[in-house]
């Protein structure tokens, strides 16, 4: 589903990924971890396609396409999302509008007919519901004044939403309480099927409690420098990062 090659990433002319090669196959929850500085919000940030990453060498194919040659719009039209670390907050834009903007424009780049009004309410309210968000919030403008909890749980909405073949999360995890993470990893683990992949970036061990990964990668100065089972997030838990790469 997603084969990540060599990859060498700068940003305003440092290098900062430095030959990063992963593959995640349907059905699969990878997680990435790594210190702070390491390279895995610049990671999310080129699979998105954000305009200040410079891909100088590498390749990444999702689902047989050469993902670097699509358009950021092209990319979540092809059913990727990805979840940031901070969510941006868009006045005079509802989370109705917004969300239903987002999934009819996806829909068009896929050929397929638009949702009504009717019909988009339905699913808003149901994948609302499920995440425990209230209508009063889908109503209001995106993330505006949204607690940090609030913002990753509206994040988890959207993703429900849009129903993506591929999620990337980056940091979905941090400044929530224990009970906001544990509707987040809610969202998180209803999308797991095997037509699905999710990565999950974090830093953090606490998050893989609720959502179990299929593997577990160390990101240390731009590299994948460790990779494992579930059980090799404990193991830097409790030694730490740089014991556990050493
Ligand atoms: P992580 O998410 O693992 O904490 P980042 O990908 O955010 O790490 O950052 C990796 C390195 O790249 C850091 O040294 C950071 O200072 C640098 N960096 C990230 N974004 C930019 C940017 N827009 N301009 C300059 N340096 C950046
Ligand atoms: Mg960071
Ligand atoms: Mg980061």
């Amino acid at each position: 589903m997603l084969k990540i090659d060599d990859l060498h990433v700068s940003v305003d002319g440092t290098e900062i990924i430095k030959g990063l090669s992963l593959e995640v196959k349907p059905g699969e929850v990878h997680a990435i971890m790594g210190p702070n500085g390491a390279g895995k919000s610049t990671l999310a940030s080129t699979l998105a396609g954000r305009d200040a990453y410079e891909v100088t060498a590498g390749s990444v194919h999702y689902a047989g396409k050469d993902l670097l040659a699509l358009a950021p719009h092209e990319r979540a039209g092809e059913g990727i999302f990805l979840g940031f670390q901070y969510p941006v907050e868009i006045p005079g834009v509802s989370n109705l509008n917004f969300l239903r903007t987002a999934l009819n424009a996806q829909r068009r780049y896929r050929g397929e007919p638009e949702l009504n009004g009717a019909d988009f309410m339905k699913l808003a309210k149901d994948k609302a519901k499920d995440l425990e968000m209230s209508l009063d919030m889908l109503k209001r403008f995106v993330n505006v004044g949204f607690s940090g909890g609030e913002k990753k749980r509206n994040e988890m909405v959207q993703m429900a939403v849009l129903d993506p073949k591929l999620a990337i999360l980056d940091e979905t995890d941090s400044g929530l309480d224990i009970d906001a993470l544990k509707t987040v990893s809610q969202g998180i683990n209803a999308l797991r099927g095997s037509d699905r992949a999710i990565l999950l970036i974090t830093h953090y061990q606490r998050l893989l409690d609720y959502v179990v990964p299929d593997h577990v990668h160390v990101l240390a100065d731009g590299r994948i420098v460790r990779s494992g089972g579930k059980d090799l997030a404990h193991e830097l838990e409790a030694q730490g990062y740089a014991a556990a790469v050493a």
